[in-house]
């Protein structure tokens, strides 16, 4: 998606956006002011540090280029999945034990954050608990196996290995072998999550501009000056959440990322019992393929169906075509059932797939590249620039004293290059090994 997209009243036709809880557009930035901190981007990132600062007591500004959930994290499948794209068997072997010990008793903090929010702000969200990780593969099973141990040993002692028929008690298909379920994983409604957020921080006496692009972030004295076409905030820090949809605003870290576009559809509605019987225990899941398909059942009792990945975050000609097939394989009693919304959203990839945060000098923050996960670690990454410009950052330094490994191919070649190396992984996933 183009930067030019950006400024727009308007959220992308999905199923969230038709059933938000609130359509109330937010004042543009149309003056000078100052506060203690102006975070960029108001999706989880954004609205998740803005909302730990108000807590905290700062001044906070919340300058949004689209609205409040624009990007994605109001269109995004909505599962809370627990850790980060990368498993902590991998950042071990990558970092060493002392960097996943420290980064693994945070793996369930971004959950946890979720659930005190919305019991604390009344946040209507439809969430529910449990996701499962669901394996077609003896080697995806063993893969399983092994994350449970080792998240066990971080203490996470809300998990159960699936068989192949403990699988059938909660998706109701013969695709998987088996499968590993999360109890303190779950699903809700993201745009509506943010929408809450948002009203909390507010409730807190936050500003957000909405339809408001920053255009540029300046040193002004010892603080920051954050510029819109029609105003500024100048502040002494600033966070910049724009991830995968920032464009070049920040050149420091504009190539540090590459989007990624994956989509959704959403089908007509089933009805209480057809979703029961396909899914009876109301999980979401996702797969362990490499070009995974992720779905869940709605409130309002539909299948809502994820998947595929493109470099660059172009869109497929029809994303019903591309994805009806996973939906159709996956439960055969949907054959040719009406799709009533359809869309496509931009995530922040990373060459390690572990988020990047980091500072740009003493005053610019900034979180990003979940790499396809980011609902919860969004919400670790709030509290912990809260925690930096609080004084405290070691939690954030465990993250941004990670070595930073830059994507092969640099910003020419980083797309097509990404592209061959993913051919590899899509093979696997065919043949099944
Ligand atoms: C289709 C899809 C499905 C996904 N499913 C899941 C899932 O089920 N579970 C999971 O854990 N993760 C999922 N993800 C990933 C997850 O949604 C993201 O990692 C997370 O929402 C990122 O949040 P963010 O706030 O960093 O970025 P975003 O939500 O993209 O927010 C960035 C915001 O910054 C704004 N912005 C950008 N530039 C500027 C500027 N110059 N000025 C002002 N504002 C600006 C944008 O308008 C946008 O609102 C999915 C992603 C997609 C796209």
């Amino acid at each position: 998606m183009q930067q030019s997209s950006l400024l727009t009243s308007n959220h992308t036709e999905s199923y969230y956006a038709a059933t938000a809880n609130t359509t109330a557009l937010r004042n543009r930035l149309e003056s000078d002011i100052e506060v203690d901190v102006c975070v960029v981007g108001a999706g989880f990132s954004g609205l998740s540090s803005a909302l730990h600062l108000a807590e905290l007591g700062y001044k906070v500004v919340v300058v949004e280029s689209s609205r409040v959930g624009w990007g994605a994290s109001g269109r995004n499948g909505g599962q809370i999945v627990n850790g980060f794209s990368r498993d902590l068997i991998e950042i071990e072997g990558r970092y060493g034990a002392d960097a996943a010990k420290a980064i693994g008793e945070m793996a369930l903090t971004g959950g946890d954050i979720i659930r005190q929010r919305i019991e604390k702000y009344n946040i209507k969200c439809d969430l529910k608990s449990g996701n499962v990780f669901a394996a077609f593969t003896p080697k995806q099973m063993k893969g399983l196996e092994a994350m449970c141990g080792n998240w066990q040993k971080h203490g996470h002692d809300q998990l159960e290995m699936l068989g192949v028929d403990q699988i059938r008690e909660h998706i109701n298909t013969d695709r998987y072998i088996g499968g590993l379920l999360d109890r303190k994983g779950g699903h809700l409604h993201p745009l509506n999550l943010c929408q809450g957020e948002a009203a909390a921080f507010e409730s807190l006496g936050g500003i957000i501009f909405e339809q408001s692009s920053v255009t540029g972030i300046q040193p002004l004295n010892d603080r920051q000056m954050v510029k819109t076409a029609q105003g500024s905030v100048t502040a002494n820090k600033v966070v910049v959440c724009g991830n995968a949809y920032l464009g070049n605003v920040v050149p420091e870290i504009a190539n540090k990322i590459m989007p990624v576009s994956t989509q959704i559809i959403t089908t007509e509605v089933l009805g209480k019992s057809l979703c029961q019987r396909l899914m009876p225990g109301q999980t979401c899941v996702e797969d362990t393929n490499y070009m995974l398909d992720y779905y869940r059942m709605t409130a309002d009792h539909r299948l809502l169906f994820g998947g595929g990945s493109t470099y660059g975050g172009a869109e497929p000609s029809s994303i019903v075509n591309k994805l009806r097939p996973h939906l159709e394989k996956t439960f055969p009693e949907l054959k040719g059932i009406g799709i009533d919304f359809a869309w496509s959203g931009n995530f922040a990839l990373t060459m390690t797939r572990i988020p990047h945060f980091g500072q740009i000098g003493e005053n610019v923050f900034f979180i990003h590249g979940y790499s396809g996960h980011g609902v919860t670690a969004t919400h670790l990454a709030g509290k912990l620039i809260a925690q930096a410009i609080e004084g405290q950052p070691e939690q954030f330094n465990h993250f941004s004293d990670l070595p930073y490994y830059p994507l092969p191919g640099g910003r020419l070649f980083r797309v097509p290059l990404s592209v061959i190396g993913s051919w590899w992984y899509i093979a696997r996933d065919k043949l099944g090994v």
